[in-house]
């Protein structure tokens, strides 16, 4: 699958930090890990510091797949609203689903917070009401997250206009979120992991796997073989043809970065900011001083539309920044398109499917991803160790 265009800013900030070997023996080991995008780096960190002997394979170099394109806000408010999420799933596991999101904030934070290549910064967040409609949907939105415990503030549209300067009736600021260089830090966990004794090998292609009484067998597109107790499948939006149900709908999206400026004030807090639209704009900013700005979503998938679609797509996400921040100045230095994919409820697939005990997938589809991603590491870890963890019914397969 062609995940993404070829200039994602991250990829050519930082080019290819580390490169492995590829795969040349047959090995054995605890659990096999098929893709090395941010999902499969931090399935291996948990998994080896819960003592797992750990093998890490992809196919293309290390990050390269939908993690080099991510504008990597960390979000406890996944796509689908607290109040629609109650009536999909209902009120305790949608609950639960925010509440686990929120954690997995801090939990990345304890792995990655002082690693300065991961350049994790905790920033508020503000949703704001994009039409006037919006708003008393929006004001049940932040009551039944205040109700449950979230740091939310209801601001009016004074308060909008002093704190972030433009005009929108009213918005949800919430404290707790966060971003981060998704690449930087998939490349961090997993030299660091590679320390720890995990084996990493990129350009190493896994063709065909198996499940038998007591694990699993992988085999290289050399032929090579790969027999591991466990199996972890974390090859992102390239994993749904491995389930034998649609879980998925794919869509393109697009993203810019500006120029990086002078100050390292631009609204308040820097805070994330993003809308109650659909598709709906988002922005952040970099430890660098510019403005990344997503948004503008396609329901198409097609790589080669996606991509001719880009130039136009990059001049609408600019306007509607400069409407809304009309003294910022923007010019766009860098602009990518991805795919990106979501799940009818907006939660991630963790698990394995039914009579197949050794292979656990972690699928954190949606505007999430990387929350979803830490969820993942974590449960397919206890899974690994037999564990008892009752979230993990939020997200599997049965649904
Ligand atoms: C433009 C854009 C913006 C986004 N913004 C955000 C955001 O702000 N916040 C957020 O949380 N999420 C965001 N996301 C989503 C987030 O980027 C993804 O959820 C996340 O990167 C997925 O990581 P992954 O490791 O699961 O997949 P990937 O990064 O795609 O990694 C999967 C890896 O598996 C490998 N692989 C596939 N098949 C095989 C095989 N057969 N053998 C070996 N290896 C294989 C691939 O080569 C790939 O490297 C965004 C996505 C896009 C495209």
């Amino acid at each position: 699958m062609d995940l993404r265009s070829d200039y994602p800013f991250w990829l050519l900030d930082k080019g290819i930090l580390y490169t492995y070997p590829s795969l040349l023996n047959d090995i054995k080991t605890d659990v096999a890990i098929m893709g090395a995008g941010i999902s499969g780096a931090l399935a291996a960190w948990h998994l080896r510091h819960a003592g797992f002997k750990t093998v890490i394979v992809d196919k293309r170099h290390v990050g390269m797949g939908s993690t080099a394109a991510s504008t990597a806000l960390l979000q406890y408010e996944i796509d689908t609203p607290l109040s629609e999420l109650i009536i999909k799933r209902g009120e305790r596991d949608a609950v639960r689903s925010y509440l686990l999101c929120l954690k997995a904030i801090d939990d990345l934070e304890a792995i990655c917070g002082n690693w300065k290549e991961a350049a994790f910064t905790r920033r508020p967040s503000l949703q704001y009401a994009s039409y006037k409609k919006d708003v008393a949907l929006l004001k049940k939105e932040y009551e039944l997250r205040k109700q449950h415990g979230i740091a939310v503030q209801w601001l009016n549209d004074n308060d909008i206009k002093n704190k972030f300067g433009f005009e929108k009736d009213a918005g949800i600021l919430s404290r707790d979120a966060a971003e981060v260089k998704a690449y930087s830090l998939t490349h961090a966990l997993l030299h660091k992991c590679r320390s720890l004794g995990v084996e990493v090998y990129d350009h190493t292609a896994i063709t065909h796997f198996s499940e038998h009484k007591n694990g699993v067998e992988l085999k290289t597109e050399d032929g090579k073989k790969i027999k591991a107790r466990k199996l972890v499948i974390a090859c992102g939006y390239e994993s749904a043809q491995y389930v034998p149900k649609k879980i998925q709908t794919l869509q393109s999206t697009y993203a810019i970065v500006s120029e990086p400026a002078t100050t390292d004030h631009h609204w308040y807090r820097n805070a994330l900011i993003w809308e109650t639209a659909r598709p709906y704009l988002y922005l952040r900013t970099t430890d660098d001083n510019r403005i990344v700005i997503g948004g503008k979503d396609d329901d198409f998938s097609d790589p080669r539309k996606r991509d001719k679609a880009l130039p136009v797509k990059a001049k609408a996400l600019e306007q509607a920044f400069k409407k809304l921040f009309p003294n910022i100045h923007f010019r766009t230095d860098f602009k990518w398109a991805g795919t990106f994919a979501s799940t009818k409820d907006g939660l991630p697939y963790i698990g394995h499917l039914p009579g197949k005990p050794h292979t656990y997938f972690a699928l954190g589809f949606g505007g999430n991803g990387i929350t979803f991603s830490v969820l993942a590491a974590q449960m397919i870890t206890n899974m690994a160790l037999g564990l008892q963890d009752d979230d993990a019914r939020l997200f599997n397969f049965n649904r």
